[in-house]
């Protein structure tokens, strides 16, 4: 919990689905050379790539459930370990229960770290569902939003000029099970990490700048610091 060490620092992007965590975890991990740890793109990388977990993942993934925690855990634990322990992380997407909450409490302290900080990130109902059904992933892993970050060729990545792809669990009833089961499963961990003094709200509602302004704020790091010790 100390601003002025930021290697090693842990952050964690807690909020309902289309709230922005991909969005403002990439641009703040990006500023400050930390790394950007989004379990949904762990899932979706080992879909595409064919492996034993990520055809598991799948079923729960196209039914907008979410994957056991065992699973998680295991993930989590095996990326972590292979990243070593002196660079910042922002966890996109993880914990999602209070068992992965208590298993990566478990896992960080074997590393003498912990989360410094948790980031809530809130929006109104109807904003989430206009985020959700205008956005657009590029296979790169970066996301646009056909209404608020889209694209410059309509359809295509601007990086790797690829098609974008609207993902299957971003269909409408995908959706609705997504925010119930964010209700039921997820919700609970801002009384646990507010009990924990590590939690902090932010308004999610701005535009891009505005929201990433303010989860800067929100962790202590200036606006232009790009240091990973800064
Ligand atoms: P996301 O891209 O974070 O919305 O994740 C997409 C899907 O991957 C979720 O709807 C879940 O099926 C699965 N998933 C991602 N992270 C987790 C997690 N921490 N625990 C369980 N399932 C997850």
């Amino acid at each position: 919990m100390n601003g002025a060490q930021s290697a090693g620092r842990v952050i964690v992007l807690l909020g309902s689905p289309g709230v922005g965590k991909g969005t403002q975890g990439i641009r703040l991990s990006g500023a400050m050379g930390w790394a950007h740890v989004s379990t949904g793109d762990l899932l979706r990388a080992a879909l595409k790539a064919g492996t034993a977990l990520g055809l598991e993942a799948r079923k729960f993934m196209d039914a907008g459930e979410l994957v056991p925690d065992e699973v998680m855990v295991d993930l989590v634990r095996e990326h972590l370990a292979a990243m070593g322990s002196d660079r910042g992380v922002v966890f996109d997407g993880f914990p999602r229960t209070v068992p992965q909450a208590e298993a990566l409490g478990a896992v960080l302290a074997e590393e003498g770290r912990q989360v410094d900080q948790v980031v809530l990130l809130e929006a109104d109902a109807e904003v989430l569902v206009r985020r959700i059904s205008g956005r657009r992933s590029s296979p790169s892993g970066r996301v646009y939003n056909v209404h608020f970050d889209p694209p410059r060729r309509p359809g295509f990545c601007d990086d790797t000029g690829e098609p974008l792809i609207h993902r299957a669990d971003d269909q409408p009833e995908t959706v609705r099970t997504r925010l119930s089961v964010y209700r039921e499963a997820t919700a609970p961990l801002v009384g646990y990490y507010d009990a924990r003094g590590v939690l902090v709200r932010v308004d999610g509602e701005g535009d891009i700048g505005e929201v990433q302004a303010a989860l800067r704020e929100a962790v202590g790091v200036a606006r232009g610091a790009t240091a990973t010790g800064a």
